[in-house]
């Protein structure tokens, strides 16, 4: 339950421990926005694919006596339908994410094989625009964590970088290893991102360009999942862009040695 800052007051206590109160009262209401923040965003975005849906019904059925038209207006529902899942899906994991508790396993992941199974799950939206997946792999460093949401993360980013570069271009995911952190670094040449987008996009639901995000089938949590994840692994992800030149996304862990 949440701690009422007026008893505190009305006893002796020492100044250190009113303000970790205090401070913790601020914390968990700032956490209850939040919540609630996100509920009225998830019902909004799932509003559009659920709106697009009934508008596309509507019109098979005043169409219905010409195939051609209903045939292309079921194609577009399956798109849409498709989207909520993916929309549902990633809420439900966002979700778990935050719930505090952590969902984490703890086994010992071999990093070089995680980028070759986020690419192998990205390996048809590249081939549809004819985009290369390069791996490069100096290294091949473990760490400690959960492999089903590091491949994830890093597809996600691979994903991302397929979906906003131009037919015929590269993504590179290179793994390096500095001291005792292993860098995952998902490269791209595609559209860049703004300075000022660049501070906003691992917030939930936030899309530089919203248009073109849901030509993409974007719903602007990817980024916000990665980035939990890496938190939840003590780790970090960062970001270096320039718009038309490229973005760089970078997953940082502990590396995990055997001698450990
Ligand atoms: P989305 O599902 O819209 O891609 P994300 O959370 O994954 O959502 O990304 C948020 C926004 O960040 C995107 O809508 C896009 O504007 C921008 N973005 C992410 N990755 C890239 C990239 N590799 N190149 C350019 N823009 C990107």
């Amino acid at each position: 339950g949440s701690v009422s800052i007026v008893h505190v007051r009305l006893t002796p206590i020492d100044d250190e421990l009113v303000f970790a109160v205090a401070n913790d009262n601020t914390e968990q209401r700032a956490a209850e926005a939040t919540r609630r923040e996100f509920a009225v965003n998830v019902s909004h975005e799932l509003k559009t694919p659920i709106g697009a849906l009934s508008l596309l019904a509507e019109t098979i059925e005043s169409a219905s006596d010409d195939p051609v038209m209903v045939r292309e207006f079921a194609v577009k529902m399956r798109r849409e339908a498709r989207r909520l899942t993916k929309l549902i899906q990633e809420i439900i994991q966002i979700s778990r994410l935050q719930g505090g508790e952590s969902v984490l396993d703890h086994d010992q992941v071999d990093v070089a094989g995680v980028v070759h199974e986020a690419f192998e799950g990205a390996a048809l939206a590249a081939e549809a625009k004819r985009i290369s997946l390069v791996a490069d792999l100096r290294e091949r460093p473990h760490v400690l964590g959960d492999r089903d949401l590091l491949v994830m993360a890093v597809r996600n980013l691979v994903d991302n970088a397929v979906s906003y570069s131009d037919p015929g271009a590269r993504v590179t995911a290179s793994v390096t290893c500095k001291d005792d952190i292993v860098s995952i670094a998902v490269l791209d040449q595609g559209i860049g991102i703004d300075a000022q987008d660049q501070e906003r996009i691992f917030e939930r639901f936030y899309r530089a360009d919203p248009a073109r995000a849901r030509d993409t089938g974007g719903t602007g949590l990817g980024l916000s999942i990665v980035k939990h994840v890496a938190l939840q692994h003590g780790g970090a992800v960062t970001v270096w862009s320039q718009p038309s030149v490229g973005s760089t996304f970078t997953l940082s862990l502990q590396r995990f040695e055997e001698s450990e």
